[in-house]
């Protein structure tokens, strides 16, 4: 394989958390007030919660969607502390049988939150069991095979399901139904990540300036996770490189360093706009094989890549596959071929 197409699966960029981000915990806000940014998600909610509060009662199931590392967990805490109660974390992959979730659900108390992250991955045998569990508040629970088989049912605390999914296509219809609030998170802007890391920073105890901030902003890819991790690797450039404080030229420097550029492209994403030109003719191609030739995984693509470089504009999904657009030529220094040209005269015709 073309090895100026590998890359590192480690990279500084990715949203998912890696043992890098073992200090997120401090990070993370613990109010709506303190959750920068969502704005939309976060009204929403601020309703549900005040009218649960007003009626004494849990709050509705909610499924919170959107890519990698944009504060869902984070949302779920803020859930439980304003509710007063314990939030109870876990994965689709983690609940194994049936009796895994059993175990899970009788364990809950009166009003608790359970967090289940990438809910999509739960199999199907856990799925049947957490319909009733949702619906009603209950186990059905068989006892014995066979003719003598017997159903019983055990009453649970009444409690909030909070789902979490990077893509809520995935969901079956039945559990997506179950959920009376849906809130998607968006990718943040470079104002709201600035306000992120300054906040982050006054907690770790980093000075910062604001165009520090903003500029190390511009490279985290709409990701409060990847900001955080910016700023840390950041941190100790300063050190080395200069009086301990972040600010604009410093942040530049390391931005460069690190091999992101100014759009916040890290080596991958360059990879991805080169294959789909030199291999591909600016596309379209499908992920599938686009994912072979750069020897990656097609989920990593989609998850991780794609959302930046589509709100990036360098990059289009179209029925017949991906196609780079004429500011990833631009962007590459590459020359822009002719059907751009042919293509905006003729919208301009159009006119
Ligand atoms: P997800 O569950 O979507 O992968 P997390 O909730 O784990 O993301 O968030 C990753 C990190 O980003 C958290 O440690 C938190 O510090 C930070 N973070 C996420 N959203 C926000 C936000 N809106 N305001 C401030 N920090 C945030």
């Amino acid at each position: 394989m073309n090895q100026e197409f590998t890359v590192d699966p480690s990279r500084l960029v990715s949203p998912d958390a890696l043992p890098v981000d073992a200090e997120e915990v401090t990070l993370r806000p613990k109010t709506l007030e303190d959750y920068v940014g969502q704005e939309k998600a976060k009204g929403n909610l601020r309703v549900y919660l005040r009218a649960a509060q007003q009626r004494g009662e849990p709050m509705d199931h909610i499924l919170l969607y959107g890519p990698p590392g944009l504060g869902k967990t984070t949302l779920a805490g803020i859930v439980a502390q304003e509710m007063g109660v314990q939030i109870r974390i876990t994965s689709g992959p983690a609940i194994e049988k049936p009796g895994d979730l059993a175990a899970l659900l009788t364990n809950l108390q009166e009003g608790d939150v359970l967090f289940i992250d990438e809910i999509h991955r739960l199999s199907r045998q856990v799925e049947e069991v957490l319909y009733p569990a949702l619906e009603d508040f209950a186990l059905d629970i068989m006892i014995g095979k066979g003719p003598s088989a017997q159903s019983i049912r055990i009453n649970l605390p009444r409690f909030t399901l909070v789902g979490a999914t990077t893509r809520a296509g995935q969901l079956t219809g039945p559990l997506r139904d179950r959920f009376g609030i849906l809130l998607k998170l968006e990718l943040y802007s470079p104002q709201e990540l600035g306000r992120i890391i300054a906040r982050s920073a006054g907690i770790l105890g980093v000075p910062i300036t604001e165009d520090g901030a903003l500029e190390l902003a511009r490279c985290a890819r709409g990701t409060p996770r990847i900001a955080n991790r910016l700023l840390k690797r950041v941190r100790d450039f300063a050190t080395v490189q200069g009086d301990g404080t972040i600010d604009g030229e410093t942040a530049i420097a390391a931005r460069k360093w690190m091999d992101i550029d100014e759009l916040g492209l890290d080596e991958m994403d360059r990879s991805v706009l080169r294959a789909i030109i030199e291999m591909y003719n600016g596309g379209p191609v499908g992920l599938e094989t686009l994912a072979a030739a750069l020897g990656e995984e097609s989920v990593t693509l989609e998850d991780i890549c794609e959302p930046y470089l589509m709100q990036m504009g360098m990059l289009t999904r179209t029925p017949r596959g991906r196609c780079v657009t004429r500011l990833a030529y631009e962007h590459l220094h590459m020359p822009v071929p002719r059907r751009f040209d042919e293509e905006a005269a003729g919208q301009t015709s159009m006119f």
